[in-house]
C-alpha cells in the first residue's frame, strides 16, 4: 500500500466507496465524478501506479482485470455494450496514479474520445 494513494487508501477502507465487485486481486467501486449512467473503476488491490509501470509479473493481474471487467459490465446490466477504457501518463489523461480500469455504459459511446 501506498500511503498517499487515493485508491490504495480505498482498499484499505480509509476512505469510503460504493464497492460493486471485490475478490482477492481487485476491486471495483463507482467513480465519484461519473460520465455515464454506469461508471465503474476497477483496480488491482496491490499498487500498480499505470499500466506503463506493470511488471511481467503483473501479467496475469492485467488479465483478470480485463475479464472482471466484463463481468461487473454484465452485473450492472450492459447487455448493448459498455467501454473499458485505461488511461496512462499524463498525455493519456491519468490523474489518480493508481492502475484502474474505467468501465462505461448506459449509453452511446463515440469515437474518437476526446
Ligand atoms: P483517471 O483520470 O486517472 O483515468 O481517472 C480517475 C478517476 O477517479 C476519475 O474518473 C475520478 O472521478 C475518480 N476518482 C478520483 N478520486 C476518487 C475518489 O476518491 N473516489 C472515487 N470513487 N472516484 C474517484
Amino acid at each position: 500500500m501506498e500511503p498517499d494513494c487515493i485508491f490504495c487508501r480505498i482498499v484499505a477502507g480509509e476512505i469510503p466507496a460504493t464497492k460493486v465487485y471485490e475478490d482477492d486481486l481487485c476491486l471495483a467501486f463507482r467513480d465519484l465524478h461519473p460520465v455515464a449512467p454506469t461508471h465503474v473503476l476497477l483496480i488491482p488491490k496491490g499498487h500498480v501506479s499505470s499500466q506503463a509501470h506493470a511488471l511481467e509479473t503483473h501479467e496475469a493481474l492485467l488479465g483478470h482485470l480485463v475479464f472482471i471487467a466484463a463481468k461487473v459490465a454484465g452485473e450492472e446490466g450492459l447487455t448493448n455494450g459498455f467501454r473499458t477504457v485505461i488511461n496512462t501518463g499524463d498525455e493519456g489523461g491519468q490523474t489518480v496514479h493508481h492502475l484502474h480500469l474505467h468501465v462505461l455504459g448506459g449509453r452511446q459511446m463515440h469515437w474518437p474520445p476526446g
